[in-house]
């Protein structure tokens, strides 16, 4: 019998990227040639496994969703549906988006706070207090003043009634003026010189179309599949019967080219999206915010992330947008962080009428409150709209209105990789003679293993092996198994552990009697025998 398993931690991340190479579930990208940073491949059982986990994700969002009933915690029934979206989409659609306005911008990272600014968009102002100087800032804005007060007083230890110990000097300046950064106080650090150099923030790669390659063909690999879906909105619902509130759910392929790549896959310059954008009325946006957090977090739940190393994290609201009334993270505790720190898996975004007002009428200005346009220094819109009507009229009420989008946004690679953290288990199993040896399980939900069945022949001979090969041949054709005649039984049995296929079956002596065979389970080490007849359908019991 198994003993009591030891989940994943920090020390163990190594044991899972070294298992995840031999066996065949990541590779390095272009190994041969060194390798290519932020970059990785999924080998025989990663493929499967991504497959499985974004198949998960379709069936369970889309396809087998019940668009006839009131779901528990939804505020009506909704309807789902599907799109696949190019690539390279038309320039202007980043532009309105504001991904453009990003790839130029430069920025700065504090490595404190973990939050990146803008570098023309820090002021900062020289003070002395406590026989020391330093440059204390803030983001430029209405309460950049107020802001640096607090940051200075909490650098200094003194209380908001001694704020005349504070000796300011001069008026706010940009951070982009100050030569050196070894005085400056960062607007959400405790400590100084925490900022890094100003980069220019290469979000986006850049491509061009066709031959002549001049400015005018630059395009675009797209940064997130959730433009292709607001850009196609108007075309979904003129093509087909769907109202209101409706899902549109699109997976696949998004480039960004990340400053850091680091930690596995978790941030990688190719990676794949799992997007929902939610249309429905304004007045009800709010409570569907509400449904999707919580529905998206029970998927991760019902899929085996269900301790506490997954949690849900509500952004305060001064972390909101003013159109939004709500953020939230699906987070979870990867064996690379440190204690007590989360990574984000999905996003949960109430984004308002911003997207598709963009679209229409030109990039919104995000810190306007109402939303305006965004303005070029020419006084004109900065980036112009496509001019289309994207707003929705109801047929029942005859009301016409810019729908608000509640965003599911999730990756594909973090949730495989959360799932593979997840599973990474070591403990005991008896070995032939029954003695205890240490084992290494990999735990995955039945749903997204990657084989979901081996079949074994006790021995290579006494026609063992014709009937096994029946077997698996027939289970082939319901889902991916594995058949494996080599070596010592209990050695075959370990390199399924390490796979993760949750069914191992073992033909043997009493099979060539009684016409039955053993179905081992990988996490209860516990082992039945069936009919030979009566293997696919418990097999498929099982995954049901
Ligand atoms: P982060 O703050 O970690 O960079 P983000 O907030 O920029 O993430 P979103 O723009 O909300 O991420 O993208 C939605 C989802 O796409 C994320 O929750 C994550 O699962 C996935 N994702 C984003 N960037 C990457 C990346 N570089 N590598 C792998 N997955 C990513």
């Amino acid at each position: 019998m198994s003993q009591a398993a030891e989940k994943s931690s920090p020390k163990e991340m190594e044991k899972i990227v070294s298992l995840c190479k031999r066996r065949g579930f990541l590779f390095q990208s272009s190994e041969i040639y060194g390798g290519i940073n932020g970059f990785w491949d999924y080998g025989p059982l990663g493929v499967e496994l991504k497959r499985n986990v974004k198949e998960a994700w379709w069936q369970d969002m889309v396809v087998r969703h019940d668009d006839l009933n009131q779901l528990p915690g939804a505020p009506a029934a909704y309807s789902m549906t599907g799109l696949d979206c190019t690539i390279i989409m038309h320039p202007q659609v980043w532009k309105c988006s504001g991904h453009y306005d990003l790839f130029h911008d430069y920025m700065v990272d504090c490595r404190e706070s973990k939050k990146r600014y803008r570098h023309d968009q820090i002021n900062g102002r020289w003070v002395t207090a406590k026989g020391q100087r330093i440059f204390v800032t803030a983001q430029a804005g209405e309460t950049q003043q107020e802001d640096m007060e607090r940051q200075a007083l909490k650098f200094f230890n003194l209380r908001a009634k001694n704020k005349d110990d504070l000796v300011w000097e001069g008026s706010a300046t940009c951070l982009a003026e100050i030569d050196s950064t070894e005085q400056v106080l960062a607007p959400d650090a405790k400590s100084l010189n925490t900022l890094t150099e100003p980069r220019e923030f290469n979000l986006m790669f850049k491509t061009t179309i066709g031959a002549l390659g001049g400015e005018e063909d630059a395009a675009f690999l797209r940064p997130e599949t959730a433009q292709g879906i607001f850009v196609n909105f108007k075309n979904v619902i003129d093509s087909t019967r769907f109202r209101l509130p409706l899902g549109i759910a699109q997976m696949g392929k998004s480039f960004r080219n990340e400053i850091t790549p680091r930690n596995f896959t978790f941030r990688s310059r190719e990676f794949e999206q799992m997007e929902i954008e939610f249309f429905c009325h304004p007045t009800q946006s709010h409570e569907w915010y509400q449904y999707w957090r919580d529905r998206r977090m029970k998927w991760y739940q019902d899929l085996g992330l269900a301790g506490e190393r997954l949690q849900m994290r509500e952004h305060s609201p001064e972390e909101l947008s003013h159109y939004s009334t709500g953020t939230a993270d699906i987070e979870y505790a990867f064996p690379f962080l440190n204690e007590g720190e989360f990574g984000e898996l999905e996003g949960i975004a109430h984004r308002g009428d911003f997207d598709l007002r963009s679209h229409m009428e030109g990039k919104l200005d995000e810190k306007s409150n109402p939303l305006e346009l965004q303005l070029g220094p020419d006084g004109k819109p900065k980036w112009r709209g496509s001019g289309k009507d994207l707003t929705y009229r109801d047929d029942l009420t005859n009301e016409k209105y810019t729908p608000h989008v509640i965003e599911p946004s999730a990756g594909a690679d973090r949730a495989t990789l959360a799932f593979l953290c997840e599973a990474y288990t070591e403990d005991e199993a008896p070995d032939e003679d029954g003695k205890m040896q240490s084992r290494v399980v990999m735990k995955l939900h039945p749903r997204i293993a990657p084989v979901k069945a081996a079949v074994f022949p006790l021995v290579k001979k006494d026609g063992m092996p014709e009937i096994a090969k029946q077997i698996y041949l027939n289970l082939k054709k319901k889902f991916n198994v594995f058949y494996d005649e080599k070596g010592a039984v209990g050695r075959r049995y370990r390199r399924q552990d390490e796979a993760g296929t949750p069914y191992c079956i073992t033909v043997d002596t009493e099979t060539l009697e009684k016409n039955t065979v053993t179905i081992r389970d990988r996490d209860s080490l516990q082992q039945y025998r069936v009919g030979v007849d009566e293997v696919l359908a418990a097999i498929e019991e099982k995954l049901a």
